[in-house]
């Protein structure tokens, strides 16, 4: 029996941060992630309060269908989580590739990684499972998300190994940017002026919410920046 891979949601939207920011991207969102980040912004692939009564299991052969069908203009392919490195990648990845589709990852690389990627964003969590090293010295980016200033710091510690053509962004936490908290914003103005290596990012989907507008997307109120009365 193939394997068969638990998708929490998919949509054809625009990558909405990073190097490939604003390019058409298909998203493929799997179940489960154990980092339980205070402010994550996909709870609802883990946390028990969005626990759903089935999970859709598809195949890759089943995924890629429905890619080339939901987005025949050829967009590349974004597999995302939850924490989608836990999952054996490549049947994923082959038949995605079959298909003519480049495929990217966004992880906070905790396990090795399985199958041919194209490119690899990754980003730490410090105060979690720090990222294994294969995974650092494989990350073509790496977004640190900056909760508190401290952040900064905690995240460039985890990166020992990292390529010298890696780009780094310091990404302000949603809900910082959101109510524009000067203590992390500037915070980050300072540290990419004194590091030539490091880039300012934002999570520009979350001003379009493009997502919302295909139809398998989430629905579902997750609130962005957590909900520290629901625990996370
Ligand atoms: S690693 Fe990502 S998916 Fe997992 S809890 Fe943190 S923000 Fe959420």
């Amino acid at each position: 029996m193939s394997l068969k891979y638990p998708v929490h949601e998919r949509f054809y939207t625009w990558q909405g941060e990073g190097v490939h920011l604003g390019r058409a991207a298909y998203f493929i969102r799997l179940y489960g992630c154990p980092q339980a980040c205070p402010w994550c912004d996909s709870a609802g692939t883990w946390h028990r309060d969005y626990r759903p009564d089935s999970v859709k299991l598809m195949s890759a052969r089943e995924l890629a269908d429905v890619v080339q069908a939901e987005s025949p203009e050829g967009a590349f392919v974004v597999v995302t989580g939850g924490e989608p490195i836990l999952f054996d990648l490549a049947p994923l990845v082959d038949a995605l590739h079959a298909i003519g589709r480049r495929v990217h990852i966004e992880t906070s690389g905790i396990a090795p990684l399985r199958g041919d990627i194209d490119w690899v964003t990754l980003s730490p969590k410090p105060f979690g499972q720090w990222p294994e090293a294969s995974v650092v010295a494989r990350a073509d980016e790496v977004k640190i998300i900056v909760h508190d200033v401290a952040d900064i710091q905690a995240g460039l510690d985890t990166l020992t190994g990292l390529r010298d053509d890696a780009v780094i962004w310091l990404h302000p936490e949603w809900s910082k940017a959101r109510d524009r908290d000067t203590a992390v914003l500037n915070a980050i103005t300072e540290a990419v002026k004194a590091n030539p290596r490091l880039r300012a990012g934002y999570q520009m989907h979350k001003l379009y919410r493009a997502d919302d507008l295909d139809a398998h997307s989430d629905k579902r109120l997750v609130p962005l920046g957590g909900n520290a009365e629901l625990g996370y």
